[in-house]
Parts: structure tokens; C-alpha cells; sequence
């Protein structure tokens, strides 16, 4: 107790149990002495929708870091290659990724596992390693401390089997997701600056009978079909290593405008459409589906004092190029590095306006540019010249035959990383405190 006395935080709440506030606690789980750690969730259980399956570089650090990489690897995989293609299946450009894998790359390869499975994972280790449980049910309706600037603490109200709560801690981390709480309650209902996408999409997760295995039409691990209305991607999330497992996620985009009951009547319609061989509904089997509108948005800050907004509560970008949970995951490294610092006395907590800085500024230079021309090459173009006006895809094509390329396309990931340790205070040897 003498010693965490001496800490820069004694406890955290952290607001949703998705992916971002689970890793969040983990990685805190790990420092020691541990800080106190409770983690609320509005929903009695973990969400299962089709969302996030593949992991970009910062968040394969990450769970290295952490220890959960060999878990993830095991039961996910690491593709061999993702293209481009017309809607009748002409592919245009694609990435090799296995050469790259011969290069070592120290292992952060893209990989593919699916968000339900890994808060599943995430639970059971907070579980075994800390003794930490999920507050589910625990849905928050109010900050009442921690806005202020001379708040010494700060202090959330819940909803609880149908009782009023308070949670109280140093700081309060929302990571309730897109239609976030917290967000609301620090910024108003309309303070999320950007824009919402007129197209719709609707995510299933496909299994397949064999006789529309993708393979057979020589389709690869991921694949983005342009088009300007039947625009989608399928992309494989079951292993290679398990064929009875022929599990695709197809993301599809749909007219504006659409019910959600009018979205789910026309699934079967748009599969015959646009998947190759056009299977009839007794072909393939869905596991579930989920219609979302796609966003690209950001905060003016992840910090407001004592109350720290990560992931999509703080940044939301469209699915296509799987940069919305990496991006998030990005953002939960750099805060486990900053409130370490913290946890050491080697910075104090200004070091949060740092990281509410950085990592908007990642979101503004990187993550939103890059997820918009994502969809946007694949519903706005004139497919007939794409290979001679699309920059990327005609990059895509040098790549094929320039090794050094290619390594820089998938080194590209590590752009979304920072060293916070720079802004730690000096010891006297002119080096960061570590
Ligand atoms: C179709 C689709 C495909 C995607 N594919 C990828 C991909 O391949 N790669 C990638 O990186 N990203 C992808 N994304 C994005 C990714 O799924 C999200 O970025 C990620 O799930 C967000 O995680 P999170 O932890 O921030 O929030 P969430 O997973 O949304 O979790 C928020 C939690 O907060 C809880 N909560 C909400 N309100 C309250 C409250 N008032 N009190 C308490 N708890 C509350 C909720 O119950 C929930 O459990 C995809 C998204 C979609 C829609």
C-alpha cells in the first residue's frame, strides 16, 4: 500500500468491454504493483457481431508484448496475399505477403483472427492472470467528477440491476465503442467532427458448403472486388490448416436509404449477384450478419482532464483495409506506455495531452486518408482505366516485381506507432528515464 502511494495512478475505470478496453486491462494487469482496475460493459455479454478480423502491425506488437501473439497465431492465421479484382473476377493487382514473410519482418505480420474470439481470449486471460471480471450490466449514465481541471479524482454513475452506482478512480478511460457514452457526455451529442459514408454495408461472416469454395475459383486470402454499386470484399477467416472450415467474410456495400429489414431481405439477392459461381441461398450457410453505416470521424481530444477517450469512442474510419481496430489498438499501446511512465515517476500526467495529440494527428495523417481512398477505390472509378489513374493499385503493380517495395508496403504499418518514452523526463546522463 506504502509503495503504490508513491505511483502517478493508483486505479483506472475503464468504460466497455470490446477489444480496445480488454487489452487496455491487461496490459495494466502486468504492472506491478497492479493498479486497481475495473472494467464496466452496458451489454451482459461479450459482443459477437461480424467486425475486426485482421491486425495490422502495432496491434501484433502489441499482443506480443502482452504475451497472447502465440494464442492469436495458433487459432487465427497469417495470409499469404490480398488483390484487387473487377466484379467478373479479373484480377488486377494484388500483394504477395509470403515474400515478405521469407524476409522476416520480425514477425509483425498482418494477422487474421476474429474480434469475438479475441475478446473471449482477453477474458479468460484477465481472468487467470489478475482475478479481473467484467462488470457487465454496468451501463454509464454520468461523469460527475473528472471534467474539471482542479477535479483530484474522477467519478462515474452507473446503471446497475436496475440501481444507481458510482465508480470512482484517478482516471476513467472510455472505451465504449463508436456510439460512445462517455463521448457524449464530455462533448454533447453532436461533437464528433467529420462525416458519415451514404453507402451502407453489411458484414456477414459466410460459411460456405464446397460448392462455393472460393478456392476453386482461385481467389485469394483477401479480395476486393470494384464496382459501383456491387462494390465488396471476401476475405478467408478460417484457416488454411482447417478446410472443413471454409469461413469467408463478405462485406458488401448497399443503396443508401435501405431499412435494415429491407438490407437483410436482399442478402440472398446480392450474393447470387456478386460472388463468383452466384450461388443460390441452399449453397452456402451464414453464421450471422450484421448491416453498419461507416464513418469517418475524430474528436477535437482524447483527453479532458481526468477522462481519456481511445479507440472508436475517440476515432471512427469505414472497414475496408481493416484500420479501425489496428488504429484503435495503436492508441492503447501508446496510452499502457504513457500511463507506465506514469506508474514509474518518469512523467507526469501532462503526458496524456502528448498522447490525445499524437494520436489525433495519426488518425488525421494516416488512418482517415488512407481508409477513405480504401472505399472510395472501390466505388468510384471507371473501372476501364483503373489500372492507368488508381496511384495505389498502379503501386500495387510495381510491387509485384520490386521486392524493396514490397517490403516497404507492408513496413508502412509501423507509421501508426510513437515513442512516447521521448517526452519522459531526462536522467542525468542526458537518456529517457526507462
Ligand atoms: C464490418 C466491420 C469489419 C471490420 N473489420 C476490421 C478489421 O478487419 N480490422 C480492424 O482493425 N478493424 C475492423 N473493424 C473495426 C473494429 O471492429 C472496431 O474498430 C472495433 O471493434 C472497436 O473496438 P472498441 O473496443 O473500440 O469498441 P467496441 O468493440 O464497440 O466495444 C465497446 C463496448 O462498450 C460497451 N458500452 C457501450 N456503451 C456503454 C456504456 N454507456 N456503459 C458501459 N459500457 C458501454 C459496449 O457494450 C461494448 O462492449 C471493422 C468494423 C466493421 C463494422
Amino acid at each position: 500500500m506504502e509503495q503504490a502511494q508513491s505511483l502517478g495512478f493508483k486505479s483506472v475505470v475503464i468504460v466497455g468491454a470490446g477489444p480496445s478496453g480488454l487489452l487496455l486491462a491487461l496490459c495494466l494487469a502486468d504492472l506491478d504493483p497492479r493498479p486497481d482496475i475495473t472494467i464496466l460493459d452496458a451489454a451482459e455479454s461479450l459482443n459477437t457481431a461480424p467486425r475486426a478480423t485482421n491486425y495490422g502491425t502495432p496491434a501484433i506488437q502489441l499482443f506480443r508484448k502482452v504475451g497472447i501473439l502465440p494464442e492469436i497465431r495458433r487459432d487465427g492465421y497469417v495470409p499469404n496475399n490480398v488483390c484487387w479484382r473487377k466484379l467478373d473476377g479479373t484480377r488486377l493487382a494484388g500483394i504477395d505477403w509470403t515474400v515478405n514473410h521469407q524476409e522476416g519482418l520480425a514477425g509483425d505480420f498482418i494477422t487474421v483472427y476474429a474480434v469475438g474470439e479475441m475478446c473471449g481470449l482477453l477474458e479468460r486471460e484477465l481472468k487467470s492472470r489478475a482475478s479481473i471480471s467484467i462488470r457487465g450490466g454496468s451501463k454509464v449514465t454520468a461523469i460527475k467528477s473528472g471534467l474539471a481541471s482542479e477535479d483530484d479524482h474522477a467519478v462515474v454513475e452507473v446503471e446497475e440491476n436496475g440501481q444507481t452506482k458510482e465508480y470512482s478512480a484517478d482516471y476513467i478511460v472510455g472505451t465504449d465503442g463508436g456510439n460512445s457514452t462517455v463521448r457524449r457526455l464530455v462533448f454533447g451529442s453532436r461533437k464528433f467532427p467529420g462525416f458519415s459514408w451514404e453507402e451502407q454495408i453489411v458484414a456477414t461472416n459466410c460459411l460456405s458448403k464446397i460448392e462455393i469454395d472460393l478456392d476453386q475459383f482461385d481467389w485469394e486470402d483477401s479480395n476486393f472486388i470494384i464496382h459501383p454499386e456491387h462494390f465488396f470484399m471476401a476475405a478467408r477467416i478460417a484457416p488454411h490448416s482447417d478446410p472443413k472450415k471454409n469461413v469467408w467474410r463478405v462485406s458488401y456495400g448497399e443503396l443508401p436509404g435501405l431499412s435494415n429489414e429491407e438490407l437483410m431481405q436482399r442478402q440472398e439477392m446480392k450474393f447470387e449477384k456478386i460472388l463468383p459461381g452466384n450461388p443460390k441461398p441452399d449453397q452456402y450457410r451464414v453464421l450471422n450478419k450484421s448491416p453498419y453505416r461507416v464513418h469517418q470521424r475524430c474528436v477535437d481530444s482524447m483527453r479532458v482532464n481526468r477522462v481519456l477517450l481511445a479507440a472508436d469512442a475517440a476515432h471512427l474510419c469505414n472497414p475496408f483495409g481493416g484500420m479501425g481496430l489496428t488504429g484503435g489498438i495503436a492508441d492503447i499501446a501508446g496510452l499502457v506506455q504513457c500511463l507506465e511512465g506514469m506508474y514509474k515517476g518518469d512523467t507526469d500526467d501532462s503526458i496524456f495531452t502528448t498522447w490525445s495529440d499524437v494520436q489525433r494527428q495519426k488518425y488525421h495523417d494516416i488512418i482517415n486518408p488512407i481508409s477513405s481512398g480504401n472505399i472510395r477505390r472501390l466505388f468510384d472509378q471507371d473501372l476501364e482505366k483503373v489500372m492507368e489513374t488508381d496511384e495505389f493499385l498502379k503501386m500495387l503493380k510495381r510491387a509485384e516485381s520490386d521486392p524493396e517495395l514490397a517490403q516497404q508496403i507492408h513496413k508502412s504499418g509501423n507509421n501508426l506507432n510513437y515513442d512516447y518514452s521521448q517526452h519522459f523526463r531526462k536522467q542525468q546522463n542526458g537518456t529517457s528515464a526507462s
